[in-house]
């Protein structure tokens, strides 16, 4: 008989929709959100998901997981990596045979992430709040199927966000990912910028909150 993993990660939400971001967007997903983040980004849209949630061993994770026809798994908070279990949640997920990202701040090290996940990260730019948080150290570990992400306020965070770029030349290691704060800065300003300065990042928008707003399971 099998033995249940003792491990346990307390869980906000586990979902099925379309991916509102990132080079997958459009793609049917399930999304796995764990409960709590260290940090406190003024424009967070999942505040919801610093307390709360349910205790769920790895087991019952996947159980709930398979239910959904997906090939794509996104793991999501809060701050996932801030508990220590998702680690081996990843790995199994990949060994489960489905395409796993991890949507993740950047504050913590990305290292111990299993190398067939794609990692999401964001570099918080000034108008978040939590600029000082970066863990620069993770660019290092960064490869061609990873992603950085910059959600951008206004033009101060584009052009910190232009000067990181260029500083780390993170364009010649993963895909860019420029992204306006939803109601911070029209879309059409943030997309005209990059035109003009002719970046080589990929201007997303949240798909998701076209389609459903701000409303939590979406
Ligand atoms: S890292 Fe993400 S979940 Fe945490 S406060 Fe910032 S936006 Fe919210």
């Amino acid at each position: 008989m099998m033995t249940e993993s003792p491990l346990r990660l307390r869980i906000t939400e586990i979902f099925f929709s379309l991916q509102g971001e990132s080079t997958t967007v459009g793609c049917p997903t399930v999304f796995i959100r764990l409960t709590g983040c260290p940090l406190r980004c003024v424009y967070c849209d999942t505040s919801y998901a610093f307390s709360g949630g349910e205790w769920l061993s790895l087991d019952r994770i996947i159980d709930q997981v398979k239910q959904y026809p997906a090939r794509y798994i996104t793991v999501t908070g809060g701050e996932p990596l801030a508990q220590k279990a998702c680690v081996e949640l990843l790995s199994r997920l990949c060994n489960e045979n489905y395409k796993v990202s991890i949507e993740t701040s950047g504050a913590l090290d990305i290292s111990v992430v299993d190398s067939r996940v794609k990692r999401i990260m964001d570099l918080k730019t000034p108008a978040s709040g939590e600029c000082e948080k970066n863990l620069y150290q993770n660019i290092d570990v960064l490869g061609p199927h990873d992603e950085v992400k910059f959600v951008i306020s206004n033009r101060d965070d584009y052009q910190w966000s232009k000067d990181t770029l260029e500083k780390y030349r993170l364009d010649e290691r993963c895909e860019i990912l420029f992204s306006p704060v939803h109601g911070d800065i029209s879309a059409t300003e943030l997309a005209d910028w990059i035109i003009e300065d002719g970046l080589a990042v990929r201007f997303q928008v949240q798909l998701h909150k076209y389609l459903w707003g701000d409303k939590p399971g979406h």
